[in-house]
């Protein structure tokens, strides 16, 4: 079978290594090698995140797409369980994924701090040896890849927040801000509303990201313009991690743009033989393995090997039952406000 994967991020580089592992005919078309996967993602946290750090987060809306942040609201805290069961399961299988190339997800203290432009910079090297394997390094548009149809067996859209715009997905903004400091910080933490972590480079830098622009329209950028470097220098510098980790000057400035679904689980649609990944969300890209091998169980192998259902069917019922959760809770006050004026208020002798 001849499959193309379109984008070199976490998605598109576990599908085509997976694929080509498995004897197929694999061409990756990506517009570079570098990704917001690469760039931004370096671990995850098994913990329900504590409200102190949720109150510090950077929130901006740019669209007023305010209905889809309602939802997602709605139902991030009431999947809050399920959520964190899913990636419990996903990293200890998408760890064992990676193991089986002989590649590791490293784990500094309790937390995971994984080194994933290395890991995708190995497996990349290792397909180019595979003569099933080609690379093209070209931009493609959702016209062009519908026309690429006919070529192949079947197409994996994995552009990330490129992807054509889904229903139930938002684009949401980050920053990555690379710090000169004095620290002997080592794993990857959570403070003050943002996650932070040491530069595998230049260990005694801090990188600190985060953030959430509702609505972002730019993929990954250097920031160069002086009123938003001087409106997020503040932010930063008033954390008090500044202090802390004995931080100095801002060095670098980022923004770039992770797709989130309504559930915060990625699921993909499909149009003829086009399967387009979306809503990679907050910790897309360590559990890229995972997600990765069941969509090609399940689609091409026609064999479902774990309980999570990848399918937009999934977030499709998940967003149903939210606005149920929304009905509920509106017939619920209706209810209890009657009680209160017809029946406490009657009884306490009260005039109505
Ligand atoms: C600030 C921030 C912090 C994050 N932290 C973490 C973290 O700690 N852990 C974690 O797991 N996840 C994290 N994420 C989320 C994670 O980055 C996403 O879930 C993940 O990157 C989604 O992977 P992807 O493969 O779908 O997309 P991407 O990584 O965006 O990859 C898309 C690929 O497609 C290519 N492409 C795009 N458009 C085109 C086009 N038109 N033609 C051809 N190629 C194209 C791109 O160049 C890229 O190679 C973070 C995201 C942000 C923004």
């Amino acid at each position: 079978m001849k499959y193309c994967i379109i984008g070199a991020g976490a998605f598109g580089i576990n599908f085509a290594y997976n694929l080509l592992n498995k004897g197929h005919k694999v061409e990756l078309i990506t517009d570079k090698l570098n990704s917001v996967s690469s760039i931004y993602a370096r671990g995850i946290s098994l913990d329900i995140t504590p409200f102190d750090w949720i109150k510090n987060l950077y929130i901006k809306v740019n669209n007023y797409n305010y209905k889809w942040i309602f939802i997602w609201t709605i139902l991030t805290y009431a999947n809050s369980f399920y959520y964190i069961d899913y990636k419990k399961k996903a990293i200890y299988n998408s760890k064992k994924i990676i193991k089986s190339y002989n590649l590791n997800y490293d784990i500094c203290g309790k937390k995971y701090f994984i080194n994933l432009p290395d890991i995708f910079s190995k497996m990349i090297n290792n397909m180019k040896m595979n003569t099933n394997f080609n690379l093209k390094i070209m931009s493609l548009s959702d016209e062009q890849i519908s026309q690429m149809s006919t070529q192949y067996d079947i197409i994996f859209d994995c552009r990330g927040s490129n992807v054509k715009k889904n229903f139930y997905c938002e684009n949401i903004g980050g920053y990555k801000f690379t710090i000169q400091a004095d620290t002997t910080k080592k794993c990857f933490s959570l403070e003050d509303g943002w996650f932070l972590h040491t530069d595998v480079h230049k260990h005694k830098n801090l990188i600190v990201k985060g953030g959430y622009v509702f609505g972002a329209t730019y993929y990954d950028q250097i920031i160069n313009n002086k009123e938003e470097k001087n409106k997020m220098e503040k932010i930063i510098t008033n954390k008090k991690f500044w202090n802390k980790y004995n931080c100095k000057k801002i060095l670098e400035f980022r923004k770039g743009t992770r797709q989130y679904s309504i559930d915060m689980l990625p699921f993909y649609t499909r149009k003829n033989n086009i399967i387009s990944i979306h809503g990679g969300s907050a910790v897309g890209a360590v559990l890229a393995p995972f997600v990765t091998t069941c969509i090609i169980s399940e689609i091409i192998l026609n064999k479902k090997i774990s309980s999570y259902d990848f399918s937009e069917k999934r977030v499709r019922n998940h967003y149903y039952q939210s606005l149920k959760y929304c009905l509920y809770s509106i017939i619920v006050i209706i209810l209890l406000k009657r009680t209160y004026k017809f029946g406490i208020k009657r009884h306490l002798g009260i005039k109505l």
